[in-house]
């Protein structure tokens, strides 16, 4: 029973873990054998729990986002992948690519699940034991990349700088009783614009699990971005896009509350 958060002060990053004594410094391996240390102080500030080998991502697995992207209803999750440079942290910026400019930023709450052990062909009954735990994430979306200048592929779209935000903090899966029973919404400038349950997931995380997995290894750290309910703003009318000066706020149920500005990339 833990709560896992990494930072950075004086450039050295830390890992701490709190299982319900604090914040202390993690000695040891986090896939491993671990074990708290000295006391240590969690600045709001964070990098990502974790430093992923690999971010899988599943679209469309909410019946009323399909519905509003127009989209049929998937037979089999809809796999795509983010790159590792989208990483970041609970207080980071969400930069507005300018180089690559985007008009048509889009936010997405997620449920993320975080692979423990190195698993291939994992059953859907098995599949909770390679669970490490579980964070928020925010599929952060440039929608003309996406869906006009991406020539039918998503992952420039899904991949530029910042588009990852996970945190603030890893929750390990022993303190959820299911991950398919968590309210999550998200907040932009305090708006409520996106609200579900993850029950109405399509695909729950133990399917989602077994499908990835299919003769694909899955390296410890690895994320798992479960797909976004509706109320994103591409399909609002007239669409929502964030712009600089926003803060998105994706908020999971026992899990917690990730929040990240939104800038111009500085260029
Ligand atoms: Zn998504």
């Amino acid at each position: 029973m833990a709560r896992i958060a990494r930072f950075e002060i004086a450039g050295n990053i830390h890992t701490a873990i709190d299982t319900g004594e604090g914040w202390h410094q993690l000695e040891g391996d986090l896939f491993g054998q671990h074990s708290a240390g000295s006391p240590i102080e969690v600045p709001d500030k964070r990098l990502s729990p974790i430093e992923p080998p690999a971010i899988f991502c599943v679209g469309l697995n909410y019946r009323a986002h399909a519905v509003e992207v127009g989209a049929d209803l998937p037979e089999r999750p809809v796999l795509f992948m983010k790159t590792v440079n989208t990483i970041t942290g609970h207080g980071q910026n969400i930069e507005i690519p300018g180089q690559a400019t985007s008009e048509k930023m889009d936010y997405e709450c997620e449920l993320a699940i975080i692979i423990g052990k190195r698993c291939k062909n994992v059953s859907a009954e098995s599949a909770l034991e390679y669970v490490l735990g579980y964070t928020c994430a925010n599929d952060v979306s440039a929608r003309d990349w996406q869906m006009e200048w991406g020539g039918s592929q998503w992952c420039r779209g899904k991949s530029f700088d910042t588009f990852c935000p996970l945190g603030p903090e890893l929750i390990t899966a022993d303190e959820l009783s299911s991950p398919n029973e968590l309210e999550i919404s998200t907040f932009v400038n305090g708006e409520k614009l996106q609200h579900s349950n993850t029950s109405d997931m399509i695909f729950d995380v133990p399917t989602l699990i077994e499908f990835l997995s299919a003769s694909t290894t899955l390296l410890p750290g690895t994320v798992i971005l479960t797909g976004t309910p509706s109320g994103v703003g591409v399909g609002r009318k007239p669409p929502i896009w964030l712009k600089s000066g926003d803060s998105v706020t994706i908020e999971i149920e026992k899990i917690g509350a990730l929040t990240n500005p939104v800038v111009d990339e500085p260029l």
